[in-house]
Order: C-alpha cells, then structure tokens, then sequence
C-alpha cells in the first residue's frame, strides 16, 4: 500500500488542521529489566515445567504497520489509522 509523505489533518493541539509529516512507527527496543520481563523471567526458573515459551505456529502473516503524524507546525505525534498489510510505502503525490 502505498501513503503520502504529507497529509493535512487535525491536530488537537494547534485545535486546526495542519500539515503533518508522515514517518513509519517502530518499536523500541525492549529493555531486559522491566517489570513484565522480570516477572517471566522468575516465572521461569521454576518448580515444574509449566511456564515455558511454547512456539505457537503464527496465526497472522502480515503485521500491523502504523504511520506516525508529526504535526509541522507545533511538532507533536499522533498515530494514524494502522493497515494489517505486507508493506506501507511512503510516496510523493
Ligand atoms: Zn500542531
């Protein structure tokens, strides 16, 4: 699929619509010390063999994938409506 590189929406901050610039979301690394991580992490040292990660065959084939509105004027982010597609690319229109 493909997205414009700039789109004019809302913004709720400047309360008008804006230019936005659009970039692509991306996760963040995930930090091994957080609560959850550390919670699994404890969960599976032991007693019993229960709690181990089992690979479960995937369900869904294409993953989410998210434009990211920065709004050109006051600067702030706000996501946009996010497709389950093979890819999203950004184009000039
Ligand atoms: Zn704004």
């Amino acid at each position: 699929m493909k997205y414009p590189r700039t789109v004019n929406r809302y913004c709720p901050t400047c309360r008008t619509h804006k230019k936005h610039n659009v970039s692509l979301y991306k996760k963040g690394k995930e930090r091994m010390m957080n609560q959850g991580r550390r919670r699994v992490e404890r969960k599976k040292k032991g007693y019993g063999s229960f709690p181990k990660e089992i690979f479960h065959r995937n369900a869904k084939l294409n993953k989410r994938s998210t434009p990211l509105l920065e709004c050109s004027e006051c600067g702030k982010k706000q996501y946009a409506k996010s497709y389950r597609i093979k890819r999203l690319e950004l184009q000039e229109i």
